[in-house]
C-alpha cells in the first residue's frame, strides 16, 4: 500500500499535482479495493467511509487527473456511464455484460504473444494495449432461456 502510494505521488509530482489529504484517501480506497471497478459514485460512497469531507466534485476531478495520467483506468459503456479502477502493476482485460454491466476480467498469454506478433510484422514498438470484449454474461443468458 505505503509502495504504490509513494508511486502515485512521484507520478503526480512530476505532474505538477500535489499529494493531498483527500486525494490519498481516495487512493487508499483504489488500493484496497484493487479487484473492483467503480463508478464514481461507488467511490465516493467508500471514500466518504474514511473521509466525510470528500465531495463528489472531489471524486470526478480527481478520477479525471488520475486515468490522464495512467494511474487509474477508465472503462466505458457505450458512452452511458464510466468505471475506474486502479491500473497500476495491474495488467489484464475485460469481458463486460451488455445487459447488467457485470465486469470479468482475464488475462491471457495469447494476447500477449499476439502483441509480440504484431511489433513484428509491422515493426512497431507496442507499448500498451487495452482489450475488452462485449457480450451477454452468464446469468443475463440464463434469464433469457
Ligand atoms: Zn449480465
Ligand atoms: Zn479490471
Ligand atoms: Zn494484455
Amino acid at each position: 500500500m505505503e509502495k504504490l502510494i509513494e508511486k502515485v505521488t512521484n507520478i503526480l509530482g512530476s505532474n505538477n499535482y500535489k499529494i493531498t489529504s483527500q486525494r490519498k484517501d481516495i487512493l487508499k480506497v483504489l488500493i484496497k479495493n484493487k479487484e473492483r471497478h467503480f463508478s464514481a459514485e461507488e467511490l465516493y460512497e467508500e471514500v466518504k467511509k474514511i473521509n466525510p469531507d470528500v465531495g463528489l466534485a472531489t471524486i470526478y476531478r480527481n478520477l479525471e487527473i488520475f486515468s490522464e495520467l495512467g494511474i487509474t483506468h477508465q472503462l466505458d459503456f457505450d458512452g452511458n456511464f464510466k468505471k475506474y479502477e486502479l491500473s497500476l502493476e495491474r495488467h489484464h482485460h475485460h469481458l463486460i455484460c451488455k445487459n447488467c454491466g457485470k465486469i470479468i476480467e482475464f488475462n491471457d498469454d495469447v494476447l500477449e504473444d499476439f502483441e509480440k506478433d504484431l511489433e513484428k510484422h509491422y515493426n512497431f514498438k507496442i507499448v500498451d494495449h487495452q482489450i475488452k470484449f462485449y457480450g451477454i454474461c452468464q446469468d443475463c443468458k440464463n434469464e433469457d432461456e
